[in-house]
């Protein structure tokens, strides 16, 4: 439990301003507006840092208080539960999105989209986040997940990340090996540290040759994946030996839904929401989906998306 009276929560409230344009600290904020699911109850506090100094400073304001922290990027890996977020929501999203170059470095706000820092890249003829333009995540969301496609993955190109750890609230700068990358893995999956500012070194490209695959891997996307409905993209990890869109539609599940959930006609590897879905229909889909294929075919799927809030 915490701000159990009116005058805790004004308390909190009050010090929040003085670090935050009030117009960037959103009160019951649905997070159904804040996902690619268009799911999710109310956040108790959505917050929109600007800089990573007003992240610490947030940071330390809800810890005084005992407000617990949840972070957001685009929130195109989560489900967010049907009763919402307790606590505050700090979203990384424009108002953290500048994006700039330095030669063949390119350095950009955590809540910069990973569309934008790609097209940005090319623009300046730089190679090398050409697999990134399709992901709907932001450049710190892509970091955290080690999002990766096609032939490419954010570790490939990531040089260093400037985070502000919630034990101490200080900046910390850390190098490409501190990050720990692995498949869909990174240090900051095991930390309490918040991905603020990314640092990606590119290579010097032809502009046809950049464009060319930026074009390619959006028409593959376009004819494969349900990018018209809302989801949150793969629903599981990919079990080794194994790809588990194939298991899911072997097992006879394509289309198959709960509610407003469904697994995806056009690619099994996806749950969408298919209008109304709630959190509830999305796990109880989650659930069976993963039931049927481990007695199919005995593999055991794990969720790549990120489950928050309350039920
Ligand atoms: C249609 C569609 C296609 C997709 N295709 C791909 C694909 O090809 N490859 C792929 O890898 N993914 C794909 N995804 C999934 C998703 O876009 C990526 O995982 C993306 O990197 C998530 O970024 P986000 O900003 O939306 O993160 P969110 O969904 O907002 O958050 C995901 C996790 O990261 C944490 N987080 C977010 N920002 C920060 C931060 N600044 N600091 C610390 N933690 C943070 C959150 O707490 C949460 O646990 C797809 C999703 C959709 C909807």
């Amino acid at each position: 439990m915490y701000l159990q009276t009116i005058k805790a929560e004004k308390s909190f409230l009050n010090q929040l301003e003085t670090v935050i344009d009030r117009r960037r600290l959103l009160v019951d904020e649905p997070m159904s507006r804040h996902t690619t699911f268009r799911i999710g109850g109310p956040a108790d506090y959505l917050i929109l840092p600007s800089s990573a100094e007003e992240v610490a400073a947030v940071l330390s304001i809800a810890r005084s208080h005992g407000v617990p922290v949840t972070i957001l990027g685009n929130g195109s890996n989560v489900l967010v539960l049907d009763n919402g977020v307790r606590g505050a929501v700090v979203k990384f999203g424009e108002t953290m999105g500048y994006i700039r170059h330095d030669g063949d470095v390119v350095i950009a706000g955590a809540g910069a989209s990973l569309g934008d820092v790609s097209r940005f890249a090319a623009s300046c003829e730089l190679t090398g986040l050409e697999f990134a333009v399709g992901i709907p995540g932001s450049i710190g969301g892509a970091v955290f997940m080690n999002a990766g496609a096609y032939d490419g993955e954010i570790s490939n190109v990531v040089s260093a990340v400037t985070a502000v750890c919630q034990s101490g609230g200080k900046l910390k700068r850390f190098t490409r090996e501190e990050i720990r990358f692995g498949y869909r893995d990174s240090v900051f999956q095991h930390n309490d540290c918040i991905v603020c500012e990314v640092e990606l070194t590119l290579k010097y490209g032809e502009n046809s040759d950049i464009q060319q695959k930026m074009e390619d891997y959006t028409s593959r996307r376009e004819a494969k994946q349900p990018i018209e409905m809302p989801s949150a993209g793969s629903t599981f990890k990919r079990p080794p030996g194994y790809f588990a869109g194939t298991l899911i539609e072997q097992a006879g599940l394509k289309g198959f839904n709960i509610g407003g959930a469904q697994v995806s006609e056009k690619h099994a590897g996806f749950i969408v929401n298919a209008g109304g879905a709630t959190a509830a229909d999305v796990l109880a889909l989650i659930g069976e989906v993963q039931r049927r294929v481990h007695a199919e075919f005995g593999v055991k799927l794990h969720p790549e998306v990120r489950i928050i809030g309350e039920g």
